[in-house]
């Protein structure tokens, strides 16, 4: 097995491959991909309709993409709800959106409860911590907003300076908004156990196996050709690597590190008691939580490489993850004197339109997921369960959600990409800067930033 270098495959306490012994030459439907869009697919497929043949294929190990390398927030919402309550428009179907990803979490938590996959699944919300003072502000108006739509407390709540830093000692904390909609995992305990559980529940799972491309009724694999009803691509981040797949899913890096454990004694100055992620509100994302044996799991964003060049391991000397550790080190001093033990990295896939979609052509029997702008960890379950509906024919509440057949046009051809993403890059890093310095909100910087990726 092929190691994706996350402490979270490092930390498995079994990593034999997955797979099935017969080679499937004909099936009802081919699952392209084995992270959690492709198994969750499987899984809630083969439960609808345990008559199905269906096979998963999976270029390297099941789990070895983002989903075995993330950092294992489960959270209750996705990258285009925001933009959804704030158009008056669109918001009863935003509020739709949103009550599904916070149900989708407390789904995650009980189907891998019920299949026995211990994936340290434990629902302690999320602190987005005020770093300026203004951000607090930001939050009042933002946990008003959602009030009005008919949110409550219970769902997001402000937290105030003192409560914020009784929750979380960060350098500098003026408040915090909180979600109750967010749990912790262990991604990769996710990713193989999910694997496990549809192989033994009848689906064909193939590892090490590549597929090249296909067309309707078949898929052309590097250990030969599979006929196939249905064909459905999982592969997010990756797809770029298909035949007429090109520019379909931008792949962007994200980045993590992850400490050696940590004693009580510092557990004591930084708090997170209840395993609560965390994250302040900059633009060059950054994400942490604290796992089940007493790290920090660590992570922000790492750019975007010419040509959609896809990187399936990331070197662990790569400067983006020096800088990763510096920005860890300066929300929790008190780590300047422990260990980073693990350094990783990997694609997420982004299209153009910056929302996730899930598309099925039933005269084709194509269709794909994916695209969840790195929150796809519950985000995939609920992409799953609506593939599923989709396939089977079948109309219910989840296949009039936005992301339905919504389909993105291409990326541009380069080096338009590349120059355009740079310049994002370049918008969220000024934003940021200027935010930090002035205290108030970047109105040049950071507006072009939001205009750009919604
Ligand atoms: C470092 C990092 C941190 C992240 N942190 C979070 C987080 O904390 N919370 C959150 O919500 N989201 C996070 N994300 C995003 C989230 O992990 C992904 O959106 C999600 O896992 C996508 O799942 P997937 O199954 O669609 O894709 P993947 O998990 O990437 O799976 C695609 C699979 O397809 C396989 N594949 C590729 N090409 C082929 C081929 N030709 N033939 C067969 N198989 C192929 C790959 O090997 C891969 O295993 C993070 C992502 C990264 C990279």
């Amino acid at each position: 097995m092929r190691d994706n270098g996350s402490f979270w495959f490092a930390s498995l306490d079994d990593s034999e491959d997955i797979a099935s012994p017969e080679w499937p030459e004909q099936v009802d439907v081919a699952i392209i991909g084995g992270g959690y869009t492709g198994l969750w697919t499987a899984y809630y497929l083969q439960k609808a309709r345990p008559e199905l043949s269906i096979a998963v294929f999976e270029a390297e190990h099941f789990g070895f993409g983002a989903s075995g390398r993330n950092g294992g927030w489960c959270m209750g919402t996705s990258h285009d709800v925001e933009h959804l309550l704030q158009q008056p428009d669109r918001q009863p179907i935003g509020v739709r959106l949103a009550r599904e990803m916070q149900s989708t979490v407390d789904e995650i938590g009980r189907v891998s409860a019920s299949l026995g996959i211990d994936c340290h699944f434990h629902k302690g919300g999320n602190l987005t911590v005020a770093t300026r003072s203004f951000q607090l502000r930001q939050f009042e108006d933002e946990v008003r907003h959602l009030h009005k739509l008919g949110f409550d407390e219970a769902d997001f709540r402000l937290l105030t300076p003192s409560e914020s830093c009784d929750r979380v000692g960060m350098t500098d904390n003026f408040g915090a908004l909180y979600t109750s909609h967010c749990a912790v995992i262990h991604p990769a305990r996710l990713a193989q156990g999910l694997a496990r559980s549809v192989k033994n529940a009848g689906v064909n799972c193939q590892p090490n196996t590549r597929v090249l491309g296909y067309q309707s009724g078949q898929v052309a694999t590097d250990r030969g050709v599979v006929r196939a009803g249905r064909i459905l691509r999982a592969t997010e981040g990756f797809t770029e690597t298909i035949k007429g797949c090109e520019r379909q899913v931008l792949p962007i890096y994200s980045m993590m590190i992850s400490t050696e454990p940590l004693p009580n004694s510092v557990w004591a100055r930084i708090g997170l008691a209840g395993r609560e992620t965390f994250a302040d509100p900059r633009r060059v994302v950054i994400y942490g939580q604290r796992t089940a044996d007493d790290r920090i799991a660590f992570g922000g964003r790492g750019g975007y490489y010419y040509g959609s060049d896809i990187k399936p391991i990331i070197d662990s000397d790569h400067p983006n993850l020096d800088a990763i550790s510096e920005t860890l080190r300066s929300l929790f001093p008190v780590l300047r004197d422990y260990k980073v033990t693990h350094r990783w990295g990997g694609p997420l896939g982004v299209h153009r339109h910056w929302r996730p979609t899930v598309e099925f052509d039933a005269d084709t029997g194509l269709g794909s997921a994916g695209g969840y702008v790195g929150e796809g960890v519950a985000a995939s379950n609920l992409a799953a369960r609506i593939l599923t509906d989709l396939v089977l024919g079948e109309q219910t509440p989840l296949t009039d959600l936005p992301w339905v057949n919504d389909v993105s046009r291409r990326w541009e051809a380069e080096p338009i990409r590349f120059f355009g993403t740079k310049a994002v890059e370049f918008l969220a890093e000024r934003g940021d800067a200027s935010e930090w310095q002035r205290n108030q909100p970047s109105k040049v910087w950071g507006r072009l930033f939001d205009v750009l990726t919604r």
